[in-house]
């Protein structure tokens, strides 16, 4: 391969104590907690919003659950009040706004429109971060980095150890181009929020119409109504055999979601009540990326884990409940490893800090649907509420070692603990 080569000085343009990329649920989350311990912290975003997925990629709704902790402020703070009954239903703008709150009572320098594009490395260890933005490039130091940009791409870059995808062949969960439809009836309106919920309608059951009119790999229904009259959530476009870390693969499924747009808001019209006269509102600014790299770190998820609900000694998260979220990885609909309806483990299951400290790299934490799991375990654990919380550890364990001038592997999850125990985590 043809290559150039670059010399480069780059000017500092701030030292913090704790580096936060990313400014998703798990980002916000983590850059909020580090703040309110009094660190000086900065976020690094590409995009010009916080919120990640649930605000970029136009997400419906929080799913799974926590009990305790910073994922249960942001609901109380973002929800509509209009809609009392709903308050798991995001309004993007809401949201948008009550985060941006939350990071400036924190203090938190907040750099959106930067891309974190490599880690500084000193002795091995991650001592900062090198962005990309109109002002060029620049770098900030850090004492702690942590890595919430969803895909590791810090951590990858810093030489963190991963796998892409499942563990036997590295496929990856489908790409969706989430979008809103506007002109819907609700009062009439069917809203399967799963691909195990069945619905009959004039012509058929729905299901069944979607997987013989729609395009492969387009073919599920899945539609979730906002707090906004008239106005439905589709999470129905599908783009399969796709890399995240890959930009070409993300123009090529950006590409491929938004042409089955149109068809399946026609399909809609035809097939679904309340929808004869509904049409396409709003795409997401950001194609919706499920899975890409998990990390080895100290400790690896497993599915196993999360059915026995275990209670792990050095838990961080507590109470995190979900299903195994896996779309089909070949198709429409749900993976055949996977199970939404039919999950059976009521109870919810911990996160112990280790999955959140990669096995050899230094000055770095992971957070939110990048830290050491299985593709199992991250199928469950990749829901936004669980994201946030394992955010909210990740922002207070790097605070805490940046105060005590330690490394994060060398900090005790006790005191990590200690500090969760004020904001109601309890095991
Ligand atoms: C289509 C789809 C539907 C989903 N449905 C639901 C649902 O209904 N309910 C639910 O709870 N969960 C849902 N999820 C899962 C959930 O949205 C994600 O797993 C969750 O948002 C992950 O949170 P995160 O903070 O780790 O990452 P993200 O939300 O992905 O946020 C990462 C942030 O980092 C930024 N970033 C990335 N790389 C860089 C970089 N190099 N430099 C700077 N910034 C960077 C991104 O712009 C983004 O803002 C869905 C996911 C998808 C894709």
């Amino acid at each position: 391969m043809k290559t150039i080569q670059e010399v480069l000085t780059t000017p500092v343009a701030g030292e913090y104590d704790v580096l936060v990329a990313g400014a998703g649920p798990a980002g916000v989350a983590a850059a909020v907690s580090a703040g309110r311990l009094g660190a000086r912290t900065c976020l690094v975003e590409q995009s010009g919003m916080v919120g990640g997925v649930a605000t970029s990629g136009l997400m419906s709704h929080w799913t799974g659950n926590t009990r305790g902790g910073i994922y249960e402020e942001i609901l109380d703070r973002s929800h509509d009040e209009n809609a009392p009954n709903m308050r798991k239903v995001i309004h993007t703008e809401k949201l948008q706004n009550a985060l941006l709150e939350m990071l400036q009572e924190a203090n938190v320098d907040l750099r959106l429109y930067s891309f974190a594009a490599k880690p500084v490395m000193e002795n091995g260890a991650v001592a900062g971060l090198v962005i990309e933005s109109k002002a060029g490039r620049q770098a900030l130091a850090s004492q702690v980095l942590v890595d919430a940009t969803g895909d590791g791409d810090v951590a990858a870059r810093a030489g963190a150890a991963f796998a892409l995808g499942r563990e036997e062949d590295s496929s990856m969960q489908p790409m969706t181009l989430m979008f809103r439809l506007g002109g819907v009836d609700m009062s009439r309106a069917i809203h399967p929020g799963s691909f195990e919920t069945k619905v009959e309608v004039p012509h058929g059951e729905i299901q069944a119409l979607a997987r013989q009119e729609l395009a492969a790999p387009a073919g599920h229904v899945l539609l979730y109504f906002t707090t906004l009259s008239g106005i439905v959530t589709a999470n129905m476009t599908n783009c399969i055999q796709v890399d995240g870390t890959n930009p070409q693969d993300l123009t090529k499924a950006t590409i491929q979601c938004r042409k089955q747009m149109e068809a399946i808001v026609a399909f809609l019209q035809r097939h679904a009540p309340g929808y004869e006269h509904c049409y396409l509102l709003q795409s997401a600014a950001q194609i919706g990326v499920r899975e890409t790299r998990h990390f080895k770190g100290l400790y690896t998820l497993t599915s196993e884990d999360i059915l026995a609900a275990r209670v792990f000694p050095d838990w961080v998260v507590t109470k995190a409940h979900f299903n195994f979220d896996i779309h089909n990885v070949q198709g429409a609909g749900l993976d055949a490893n996977g199970c939404q309806h039919k999950f059976s483990q009521p109870r919810g299951y911990t996160i112990p800090y280790r999955c959140l400290v990669p096995e050899s790299i230094d000055g770095l934490l992971l957070a939110g649907r990048n830290i050491s799991g299985t593709h199992q375990a991250h199928s469950n654990f990749r829901a936004m509420p669980i994201c946030a919380n394992i955010g909210q550890a990740a922002g207070i364990a790097a605070a805490l070692s940046s105060q005590k001038g330690i490394r994060p592997r060398d900090l005790p999850a006790s005191e990590i603990q200690t500090v969760l125990r004020q904001c109601g985590v309890e095991p």
